[in-house]
């Protein structure tokens, strides 16, 4: 799933190659992808695209001048994908969710991999995007990390670390990727109760927070001006179960669940124990 690091490197090259795009035509292949109903999407036909940025995990298409501005607001969920092509995607594209068709012959696609029909897009007024209850009920943006004290009130709620970082409502961009690097950084247990972190804890983890940025700096440097299907993630934790710690050389375990996998380093994270599945994802409920 495109999660902080992922959305913002995505608004960037899409911000810099969509600016003063016009567009010509627009289509919903998908049968729930469009949230909104006023204004219609077709609203966009013939307006010039301002900007592309993001909020939380979520890319903003902005297009419009003076009063007449819009804004698309688009939810990846789990496997959705925005990207630009230079040509018009087959009618029998089964992936395709959003499609804004601009005169230069490019298409914008808000693509979705899998059976699942889930990623969504919301057309509204430019100036109402802050009042959406999608972007209103965010926390502070994880990137830049907020301060350590606005983090110790993030932290400052009933439950274990991994849900809390995870939830959008307490801070928001990260998902369950980058909670498992940011808590390897830290050397913190995901399932330390968050209210229970000490002052040094609570600064190893606003630390830990940095790699989000540098993973932003390594998109910079390893995406070219389109955005690949899948992404370059640096990550030295998540998705390496039974390698090595990089750090200490201990071997990743692995925690699984029906549709996720938390990665960690028993060695610096949870006091040299393995920590049982089963148990675990009862703990986690
Ligand atoms: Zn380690």
């Amino acid at each position: 799933m495109p999660e902080l690091p992922e959305v913002e490197i995505a608004a960037r090259r899409l911000d810099a190659a969509l600016k003063s795009a016009r567009v010509e035509s627009v289509l919903a292949p998908g049968m729930v992808a469009l949230k909104s109903v006023t204004p219609p999407l077709e609203a966009l036909i013939g307006m010039e695209v301002t900007g592309v940025r993001r909020v939380g995990k979520m890319p903003v298409v902005e297009a419009g001048i003076d009063r007449e501005r819009l804004a698309l607001l688009i939810h990846m969920m789990s496997a959705g994908r925005l990207q630009l092509f230079n040509s018009r995607a087959s009618l029998r594209d089964r992936r395709s969710r959003i499609l804004i068709r601009l005169e230069s012959g490019d298409e914008l696609r808000l693509r979705e991999f899998g059976t699942k029909q889930r990623a969504w897009g919301k057309l509204m007024q430019a100036d109402e995007v802050a009042d959406d209850e999608m972007v209103a009920t965010l926390g502070p943006e994880a990137w830049p990390a907020p301060g350590v004290q606005v983090l110790e009130e993030i932290l400052d709620r009933s439950g274990h670390l991994h849900p809390l970082l995870r939830d959008q409502r307490a801070i928001a961009g990260i998902g369950r990727s980058w909670v498992d690097e940011i808590l390897w950084e830290a050397r913190l247990s995901p399932f330390k109760k968050a209210s229970e972190l000490d002052g040094d804890e609570v600064e190893r983890l606003h630390d830990a927070l940095g790699v989000l940025g540098r993973a932003i700096d390594h998109y910079e440097e390893a995406v070219g001006e389109t955005v690949p299907d899948k992404m370059p993630m640096p990550l030295q934790v998540h998705r390496r179960e039974g390698e090595p710690c990089r750090r200490c050389g201990t071997t990743i375990a692995a925690i699984h669940y029906a549709e996720r996998i938390t990665c960690y380093c028993p060695e610096e994270q949870t006091g040299g124990r393995v920590l049982a599945d089963r148990r675990l994802s009862r703990l986690l409920k």
